[in-house]
């Protein structure tokens, strides 16, 4: 039995877990995914011994993504560009490949809600990114790569969007205050305020001028973002549940020699889920 785990803290409220094990089901594949609770000072130490002891590969959520790029031997281009990784796989002799599938996965789920709402493609939209993160540098390639028309990174830390837009040559590509947001077709909530249970103070405005803002923390109930969000007139107003089916689809896929599960049915079933309980 293949063995997968998830590091993170917070991370017992993680549905990675039961996501890979929809996936592995979908292929006849029994495999073991825990929940990893780890802490900066032991991050290295916690991966070196999952992969000793047998680990396969990993997934690595807040706050451990920018310290798991630090720590891998090899990283695909996307973990490059990002400076972040959030999947691991072990290629044994203390080698670790780090990769980075957050931002294909947001990419894969925004594309999926503007068809259904009629609203056009990402090509040519302007976006909002709120947050510059682990999560935040993982989707700003993709982002890019999909023809939005222009990018604006806002971060509490201001030096930390700078830094983050200096990565890329891209003129489409900028960095502001929290205190002067542009106007954007998309804003994206990509800080770790939702798992705090504290909320990003926004100007009423923006959201009426949105046509989808989207948040990729996730929960049984709208996040504070995603209720300022409906409660100032945007019409479409998404967690981060289907990026994270998303972006575990494909971590799935690395890990399998390139088995690709179908996402979309984890997603409805969690949702249906959501809905029952
Ligand atoms: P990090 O710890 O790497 O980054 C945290 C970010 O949040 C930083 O930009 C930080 O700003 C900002 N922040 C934290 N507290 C506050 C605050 N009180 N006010 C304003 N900004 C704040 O976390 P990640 O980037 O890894 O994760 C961010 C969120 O995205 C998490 O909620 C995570 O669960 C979610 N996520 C969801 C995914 C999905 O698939 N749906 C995938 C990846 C992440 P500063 O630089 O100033 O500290």
């Amino acid at each position: 039995m293949a063995l997968f785990t998830v590091f993170g803290s917070p991370i017992a409220h993680s549905l990675s877990p039961q996501i890979q094990l929809e996936f592995a089901d979908q292929f006849g594949l029994v495999n073991e995914y825990r929940r990893s609770l780890s802490s900066p000072g032991r991050f290295a130490a916690d991966v070196a011994y999952f992969f000793r002891h047998g680990g396969s590969g990993a997934n690595v959520t807040v706050p451990f993504k920018q310290q798991a790029y630090q720590l891998v031997t090899h990283t695909t281009l996307r973990a490059r560009q990002a400076g972040a990784v959030n999947t691991l796989m072990g290629r044994g002799a203390g080698q670790v490949l780090g990769d980075n599938t957050d931002g294909l996965g947001l990419v894969a789920d925004l594309r999926w809600h503007l068809a259904k709402a009629q609203v056009g493609d990402l090509s040519g939209k302007t976006v909002l990114l709120l947050g510059a993160g682990g999560a935040a540098r993982g989707v700003v390639g993709p982002l890019l790569d999909a023809g939005v028309a222009r990018l604006t990174v806002a971060n509490r830390t201001e030096a930390k969007a700078a830094d983050l837009v200096d990565r890329f040559a891209d003129s489409r590509l900028a960095y502001c205050s929290m205190n002067e947001l542009p106007a954007a077709d998309i804003i994206i909530q990509a800080t770790s305020v939702a798992l705090q249970q504290q909320a990003l103070t926004l100007p009423a405005n923006l959201a009426a001028q949105a046509v989808l803002c989207y948040d990729m923390s996730y929960g049984a109930t709208p996040t504070k973002f995603l209720q300022w969000a409906a409660a100032n007139g945007c019409a479409n107003c998404l967690d981060g549940l289907g990026m994270l089916v998303e972006q575990a689809a494909l971590s799935f896929a690395l890990w399998h020699d390139g088995l690709l599960p179908d996402s979309r049915a984890v997603i409805t079933k969690l949702l249906e889920r959501n809905t029952n309980e």
